[in-house]
């Protein structure tokens, strides 16, 4: 039995993915998916490529942003749909975290070199088609000049919150990048809940509730990296604080070969249901 799925977080080359917008979604077409969303990292700019394509093969396309914002632990991702990137606030807030990225990246650069590592500003410039250099453009030149022997040796051994080189870049409070999505129209929706390294249901409860309090209209319970059990777990929370329940595989194309286009592992299967109650709560909250 084939059941609809859908890929709602995905990155293309406008931020630290591999794929063309419009190439990201003819595969998503291929692969028999009902609808993707392109969420890249604080940029808007592959939206329109992303949406023309969708148009011409009938695909849903959903229009997306991922923002990472401050967390007193692990990682916090914020990711924004349907938003109208014309608003001002949001805007401005992308200018903000577009020129915190570029401020970060020279600072990179020279930690690195004080460990005795050299990547240049020319390297990083040509494998970075969109603009936004992420830490994944680092990880790739550090294993193609060998200086770690994988991606993830990279990120822990230099790349990683609380790493050799790590330079903190998030600038957003996630109540600030939840009113930038807000203020555009869109539903902000807590990515990929097991990087906020909750160590028990209470703790992740917590702050979900608090966001909720921030306005927060939806939580990724299928992703990548969760077991089935955390999925439900998540699922049981959307529930309970009467929240979207969204899913995504996280794809970035050659820059993560391990994660398949709404497959991610292998067995991620992101009902399409997703996007109905997505398109249900914005209809709710801005009107038709
Ligand atoms: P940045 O936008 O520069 O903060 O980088 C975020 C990107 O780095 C995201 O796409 C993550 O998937 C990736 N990333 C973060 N931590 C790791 C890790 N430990 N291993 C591999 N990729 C990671
Ligand atoms: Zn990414
Ligand atoms: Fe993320
Ligand atoms: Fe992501």
């Amino acid at each position: 039995m084939s059941v609809l799925s859908c890929d709602l977080h995905t990155h293309s080359n406008c931020s630290d993915g591999s794929d063309p917008p419009g190439i990201l979604v003819k595969k998503a077409a291929d692969a028999g998916l009902h609808a993707i969303a392109l969420t890249d990292h604080d940029t808007v700019s592959g939206l329109a490529e992303a949406g023309a394509e969708a148009r011409v093969l009938g695909m849903e396309c959903v229009p997306g942003i991922e923002f990472g914002v401050r967390a007193s632990k692990g990682n916090m991702h914020i990711l924004g749909y349907f938003v109208d990137p014309s608003d001002g606030l949001f805007s401005a807030t992308l200018k903000r975290v577009q020129a915190a990225r570029a401020e970060r990246t020279p600072r990179l650069i020279k930690r690195l070199s004080d460990l005795g590592i050299s990547i240049t500003a020319d390297e990083l410039e040509s494998i970075t088609t969109g603009g936004q250099v992420g830490r994944p453009h680092f990880a790739r030149l550090l294993v193609e000049k060998g200086y770690v022997k994988d991606f993830g040796q990279a990120f822990s051994k230099y790349l990683a919150r609380g790493a050799k080189a790590y330079v903190p870049k998030s600038i957003l409070s996630p109540d600030e990048a939840i009113q930038a999505i807000h203020s555009a129209c869109g539903l902000a929706v807590l990515a990929h809940p097991f990087s906020l390294q909750c160590t028990s249901r209470r703790e992740l409860e917590a702050v979900v509730q608090g966001l909720c309090q921030q306005g927060l209209d939806g939580m990724e319970c299928w992703y990548s990296e969760h077991s089935p059990s955390f999925t439900r777990q998540c699922l049981d929370i959307t529930g309970k604080f009467n929240i979207v329940a969204t899913g995504g595989s996280d794809y970035h194309g050659a820059a993560k070969p391990y994660i398949k286009l709404g497959r991610g592992k292998g067995n991620l299967i992101v009902p399409y249901e997703c996007v109905e109650a997505l398109r249900a709560r914005h209809k709710e909250k801005y009107g038709a």
